[in-house]
This record gives structure tokens, C-alpha cells and sequence, in this order.
């Protein structure tokens, strides 16, 4: 291939749905605006992409300039057990299989201009891109408050903070500034919680965050209206930040529907629920899901299932196949039978579609980032029930600072769920909560018009990157 000044730019985002498909969208709005792009998956993943359907028959092959998928051979498996093993056997191969592709690509006189590398695949892609002198930016996929508060792991352990001590959620958390009110110790995030000296998740993301700094700027999937005091904190250690948020939102207001990937998703979208949720009285549903890697256990589902039932409202709840863990004995199949009446079970659900129905009024989420600006983009309030990473910190911005839901962390007992669904649902406590998520809304949507935050700053990214070229 011939070497040209069309800007050329390669995508690593780090192997699960939660950050694939964030970086997906971005990198097809940079390929609209004219840049080569390739993007790169593990086999594993790049196979599950290509047997959806969309994928397969949308315009990728045509497009001009080239929107290239590319793999690095890491066997995986999908579920949240695996993680780990995941993370250990991406750090044996993932960064000499990307070097070799690097190398690969770079003799086909197709020099990347730069690498957009998630925030936690550095230890992939940042040896590897200095060597080669290819400049990297950083896009990390969770919350600017969560992005902070990462960068402030190796104070926690510092002040014995982290790991958790003795099983002390309740401490106030004070060495991050501008949390000092805010965080207690279960709201840190989720591998805090492991006591060990030699929690490896820990020590990970803590030399993650570090090695992002090496990055020549930062990508957030942010509304900059609603994070700005804590964005302007990492100003002080990314003098550029891109704050591109909600990107499935500019995403949509950019991308024609023919030209779409359609989400890009690891899963099969089931979209029967879609029949359903037209039949529901306006904002009577609240949607349930849990997002691609938490699992529940048997008795979990069970207080759920019970408490969502006895609420009366009407749910629709996404069951993944891998969801429950241990000892089953549920089949989702059975919970549907029962179920019949006033809830609606799918493997997998169209989100964003789904949260964008009228009919849908509440959302019972764990918090994931994407989730969450999904949720704050459709104006659906939130009752969060976080379980891993930075999870428990967006749960507690939800509840605390921006109060757009509410937050039952650690515990999920039928009563519980009950009375917060009929809180959230129809209380006078929702008007409350309804004014903020109407409020957030609305900034979301401001953002990605023309003129907008998130808008300007995709722009000004298509200029930084077109000006990197030779
Ligand atoms: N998602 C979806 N259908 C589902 C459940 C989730 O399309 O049934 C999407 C959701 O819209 C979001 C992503 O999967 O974009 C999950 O990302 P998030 O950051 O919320 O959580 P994670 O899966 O990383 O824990």
C-alpha cells in the first residue's frame, strides 16, 4: 500500500465489550472524518465481532479511507473467572504479537500516525510505540472521577487505605482531593477490596494509570458540563484532554444508520424485547442488566427476582448466559415462566434502544460506565448495584454528587430491591432524582451537537491527529 498523508490511526482497546466499544465508535468517527483506521482485537473477540450479522453486512469492506480489522492471537474467554487469567496471558503475549504487527504493518508503507491505546492496555502498546516513534494518545473508558481517583491508588496504599483494611467500608476516604466528602471505603473501587498484600488487579491498575501519563494526550468518554471540576484536577497531568462523551451519542448524530456497525457487540442482540416493552404503559419498565462481566450468585438472582416481582412494576431484565455462577440450579428459562406476567427475560438486550423506549422509567444497573452514560443520555434514572472496578466509584457520583439514583452497593435483599424500585419508580423522591437526570440529559445532548463540548473536542482531536501526519 502506498504511503500517503491520509492520517492513519490504530485502535488498541483492551479485550472486553465494556471498552470495545467505545473505542469502536470513536475509531468510525475518525474514519469518517477521513482517516485510515485499523483496528485491532485478540482472535477471540474478532471473531465473535465478524458473526454479527451487522458487522458482516455493513459498508466496512468499501469504505474509503480504509477501515481495517486486524488480531493479535490471545486465547480468552469471555467471563469475569477469566479475567485474571485473561490479564496474565495478555501480559505474556499481547505485547510481542502487537510489536510483530506493528512491525508487520509499518514495512506495508503504512506507518501509523498514531496509536489510540486504551488506558489499560500501556503495557501493550507504549514500549512498542516508543521504540518505534509512533506517538500514542490514551483513551481511558471510565469516568473522569473514576480516572482520578485511580491515580490516586498508590496514595491509598500509602495511607493504608488500600487494601481495604479489617473489612472497614465505612471509613471516610480523604487523600483524594475533591472526593474528600464523597467516598467511603466501599466506594473505592472493587479490587481495593481484596486484602492480600499481593493483590495483583491492584498493583496492575496502579502501573497502568502511571504508564498512561506516557501518553501525549487523553480521550475520555465524558460530557466535560458534567465532570468539569475533576477534569480540570487531571489537567494537571494531561495538559490535553479530548472529554468525547456520550460517544455513542455523537456516534449516532454523525454516523448514518446505513453506514453503522450497529454497536459492535460481542453478544447477540436479542430484540424481542423491543415487541414487549411497546405493549408497557410510558415509563412504567425498569430495565435490569448487569452489564458484560458481573455475575451474580443463585441466591442473588433469587432476592433480585423476588424483590422486582413484589415491586409490581413491570421489568425487563438481561440474563446472561454466563450470569449466574456456582452452584445454579436456575434455569432463566424457568424465572421466565414465572415471570411471565409482569417481566420480560433476554440473553442480551439492544441497550441503548432499550433505554431510549418510553416506556422505560428506571434502570437497575451495575454501574458500568458505558451503562451509565447510556442511562444519563436517555434521561433514565439509576438505582446502581456495583461490583467491580470503577463501578463502586460512578455508583456513588450517581447517588452522591450528581443524584440521578440511588445507590444499594453491597446489598441486594428483596426488601431492599423492592422498596427502592417503588422509590425510584413512583415516589415523590423521583420528581427529585427527575429534575438532576432531566438536567444531565440535556447537557449530554448539548454536548454532542455543533458547538458542543464533546463536539468541538472531536474536532480539535481530527486536527491534532491530521497534524501529526507527514
Ligand atoms: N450492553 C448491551 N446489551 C446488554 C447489556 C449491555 O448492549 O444486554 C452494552 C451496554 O449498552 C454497554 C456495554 O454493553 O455499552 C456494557 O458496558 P459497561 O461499561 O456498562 O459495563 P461492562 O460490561 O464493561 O461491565
Amino acid at each position: 500500500m502506498e504511503q500517503t498523508n491520509i492520517p492513519h490511526v490504530l485502535f488498541l482497546p483492551f479485550p472486553v465489550q465494556g471498552h470495545i466499544r467505545p473505542m469502536m465508535k470513536l475509531a468510525e468517527l475518525l474514519n469518517q472524518a477521513g482517516s485510515q483506521v485499523t483496528f485491532i482485537n485478540t482472535d477471540h473477540n474478532h471473531n465473535r465481532l465478524m458473526s454479527n450479522a451487522d458487522l458482516k453486512t455493513s459498508s466496512f469492506h468499501d469504505r474509503s479511507p480504509k477501515f481495517l480489522f486486524r488480531s493479535i492471537p490471545v486465547e480468552n474467554a469471555p467471563s469475569l473467572l477469566n479475567i485474571k487469567e485473561l490479564l496474565d496471558t495478555l501480559q505474556i503475549v499481547a505485547r510481542p504479537a502487537f510489536r510483530q504487527l506493528l512491525i508487520s504493518i509499518i514495512s506495508d508503507q503504512c506507518r501509523p500516525t498514531c496509536i489510540i491505546a486504551d488506558g489499560i492496555m500501556s503495557f501493550v502498546a507504549i514500549d512498542v510505540a516508543e521504540e518505534l516513534g509512533i506517538p500514542v494518545i490514551t483513551f481511558r473508558t471510565i469516568s473522569a472521577s473514576c480516572t482520578w481517583t485511580y491515580f490516586h491508588l498508590s496514595k491509598l496504599v500509602e495511607t493504608g487505605d488500600a487494601p481495604i483494611p479489617d473489612g472497614n467500608l465505612d471509613k471516610s476516604i480523604t487523600c483524594i482531593p475533591g472526593y474528600e466528602n464523597v467516598l467511603r471505603s466501599r466506594d473505592l473501587p472493587g479490587f481495593c477490596r481484596v486484602e492480600k498484600p499481593e493483590n495483583s488487579f491492584l498493583k496492575f491498575f496502579m502501573r497502568e494509570t502511571s504508564a498512561m501519563t506516557r501518553a501525549s494526550a487523553l480521550i475520555l468518554n465524558t460530557v466535560h458540563e458534567i465532570e468539569a471540576p475533576v477534569i480540570s484536577r487531571l489537567n494537571s497531568i494531561f495538559t490535553k484532554i479530548y472529554t468525547i462523551g456520550p460517544v455513542h451519542a455523537l456516534y449516532k448524530s454523525r454516523i448514518s444508520q446505513s453506514d453503522s456497525s450497529n454497536g459492535a457487540g460481542l453478544w447477540k442482540e436479542d430484540r424481542s424485547c423491543m415487541t414487549w416493552l411497546n405493549c408497557q404503559p410510558l415509563r412504567s419498565v425498569i430495565y435490569v442488566s448487569f452489564g458484560s462481566l458481573v455475575c451474580l450468585t443463585r441466591d442473588q438472582v433469587l432476592e433480585f427476582w423476588h424483590g422486582l416481582v413484589n415491586s409490581g412494576k413491570p421489568f425487563l431484565w438481561v440474563v446472561r448466559p454466563d450470569l449466574i455462577v456456582g452452584e445454579s440450579g436456575i434455569d432463566p428459562m424457568e424465572l421466565e415462566m414465572v415471570t411471565k406476567e409482569r417481566g420480560f427475560i433476554v440473553s442480551w438486550a439492544p441497550q441503548e434502544e432499550v433505554l431510549a423506549h418510553p416506556a422505560v422509567g428506571g434502570f437497575l444497573t451495575h454501574s458500568g460506565w458505558n451503562s451509565t452514560l447510556e442511562s444519563i443520555n436517555a434521561g433514565v434514572p439509576m438505582i446502581c448495584w456495583p461490583e467491580l472496578a470503577d463501578q463502586q466509584v460512578n455508583s456513588r457520583c450517581v447517588s452522591e454528587v450528581w443524584k440521578i439514583g440511588f445507590d444499594m452497593k453491597d446489598t441486594c435483599d428483596r426488601s431492599t430491591v423492592e422498596k427502592l424500585v417503588r422509590d425510584l419508580m413512583d415516589s415523590n423522591k423521583r420528581e427529585e432524582i427527575m429534575k438532576s437526570t432531566d438536567e444531565f440529559a440535556r447537557l449530554a445532548a448539548d454536548s454532542v451537537k455543533e458547538g458542543g463540548s464533546s463536539y468541538t473536542n472531536l474536532e480539535k482531536l481530527i486536527k491534532d491527529i491530521r497534524s501529526m501526519s507527514p
